[in-house]
């Protein structure tokens, strides 16, 4: 549409131009010349006028030649102002009569050799006058024709800067609409593409797509469907191994639980307050990876109902130090240095107290294993501008993130390249820490310091949410 609208105008923008060439081409090669020569027939019937007086007074035949070269200059001028103008057939024209006249009298001018002595008749004046008013009358109509010529011009210069205005807003309007259609074509599928592809890398199962736009879209739906069925395929088979495994691990994980128990009531002997200490923390990690375990079985989906009726109002700094307990032997070992900042002003926060919790102690966890010997975990908390959430921020001294793992760390089983060999862990804190904060509607992200280490920064609702999604 765009191309012929914009052909269409540049065929009539030419076809316009060619008609001005035509006009003023013609007003060049036949009005311009018409003029000229008016002007030498004017000059040399004057000439001959002048020459025959002079001839016939002093009987000179240098006056007679004279008078000849003008009158030949006179013929041939008259014969191309009749030829040009065109205008022979029609009787009235100032030329015709002219020339009618002319050779009407012209058989009284004898050539040079038979010029009498005595003299020759030249015209009579009225009849001098009559051929001075043709001439006259013949530069008139030729100055009309330029006139005309010259308004059909500026008419055909002023319809083509319309019509090429018009013809470049339209062949705008259409390249617009084009554009837009195509970007819409293209960016639509495009979009929903993005949008799934962003939902695999929060590990959001995905439904089949259809992609308009073409067969190559087509194509493309079809490789991402594939993908996405196999990708689900193993995340079944991951989860039933997991449900497995967490149900393996729940049976001799009540039984160590037993036996920490009795040996903390003391059933085998007695106990240093030290042991006891770190018997009680074990004791309470045991408690948490059973509840944890019964949670990832039970409620490995948590539906919205449940969720609401184990939401509550909790003391964030309670959570924190409970979480950041659990780790007290680990930084006790490694003279690790826990800072937290002003979190007895915190306000509460909203939700499941298991899953609010895990974050923490996935997060502390992490800056607490991977923080150097007498390294320091910063915890620092501060409010949103709507204050619907709390923003907290974990900062560590450890190794830090590479700029290209960064976004892969909080997929399943992902593990840096750097700590791979050497330090525990299955790559699943970060993934579960992730999808709980993101199904109440917060955000959680890494950066790396300016200095050493990292700081992980997530935020979490400090109130009921209108909407809810499952974990
Ligand atoms: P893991 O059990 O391996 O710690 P996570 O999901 O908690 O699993 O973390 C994923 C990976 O992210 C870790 O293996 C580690 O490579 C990297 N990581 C997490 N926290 C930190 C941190 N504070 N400093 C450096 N790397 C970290």
């Amino acid at each position: 549409m765009f191309f012929l609208i914009f052909s269409g105008t540049v065929f009539v923008l030419l076809t316009n131009v060619q008609r001005m060439v035509d006009t003023t081409e013609r007003i060049v090669s036949k009005n311009k010349k018409v003029a000229e020569l008016a002007e030498i027939l004017q000059a040399s019937l004057l000439d001959m006028d002048a020459n025959s007086k002079k001839f016939n007074l002093l009987k000179k035949k240098r006056y007679y030649e004279l008078f000849e070269k003008s009158q030949n200059n006179f013929e041939s001028a008259l014969q191309q102002a009749v030829l040009l103008s065109g205008l022979s057939e029609n009787s009235n024209s100032p030329w015709r009569q002219l020339e009618d006249s002319y050779q009407l009298h012209s058989s009284n001018f004898p050539p040079i050799e038979s010029a009498p002595e005595i003299g020759f008749e030249w015209v009579a004046d009225h009849i001098l006058a009559e051929w001075l008013e043709n001439i006259s009358r013949a530069k008139k109509q030729n100055q009309q024709e330029i006139e005309l010529a010259l308004r059909e011009l500026n008419e055909a210069s002023r319809i083509s800067a319309r019509n090429g205005l018009l013809s470049f807003c339209a062949s705008i309007l259409v390249g617009l609409i084009g554009v837009w259609y195509i970007s819409r074509a293209i960016f639509s599928p495009l979009k929903t593409l993005t949008g799934r592809l962003r939902g695999i890398s929060f590990d959001t199962p995905q439904e089949p797509i259809r992609l308009r736009g073409g067969d190559e879209f087509n194509e493309l739906a079809n490789a991402f469907n594939d993908m996405s069925r196999q990708l689900n395929e193993e995340e079944t088979i991951r989860a039933e191994f997991i449900a497995t495994l967490s149900h393996e691990i729940r049976t001799p994980l009540s039984s160590i639980h037993e036996s920490v128990n009795m040996i903390v009531e003391e059933v085998f002997g007695s106990i240093n307050d030290k042991q006891r200490k770190f018997l009680e923390i074990a004791s309470v990690e045991i408690k948490r990876i059973t509840k944890l375990l019964n949670y990832l079985l039970n409620v490995g989906v948590l539906e919205i109902d449940a969720r609401k009726a184990n939401s509550f109002h909790l003391n964030t700094e309670s959570v924190v130090i409970n979480s950041a307990e659990l780790f007290s032997a680990t930084a006790e070992k490694k003279k690790v240095t826990l800072k937290m900042d002003n979190f007895h002003d915190c306000p509460q926060l909203f939700g499941v107290r298991e899953e609010i919790q895990q974050v923490f102690v996935n997060i502390i966890g992490n800056a607490i294993k991977y923080s150097p010997e007498e390294g320091k975990v910063t915890l620092s908390w501060e409010r949103d501008k709507e204050r619907k959430f709390l923003l907290f921020h974990v900062a560590d001294a450890g190794p830090g993130i590479a700029d290209d793992e960064r976004s892969l760390i909080f997929t399943k089983y992902y593990r840096t390249k750097n700590v791979r060999g050497h330090l525990d862990g299955v790559g699943l804190g970060l993934a579960i820490s992730r999808r709980i904060v993101t199904s109440y509607g917060g955000h959680i992200e890494v950066a790396n310091n300016s200095g050493q280490g990292c700081t992980f920064s997530f935020s979490l609702p400090t109130h009921p949410l209108t909407t809810s999604s499952s974990v």
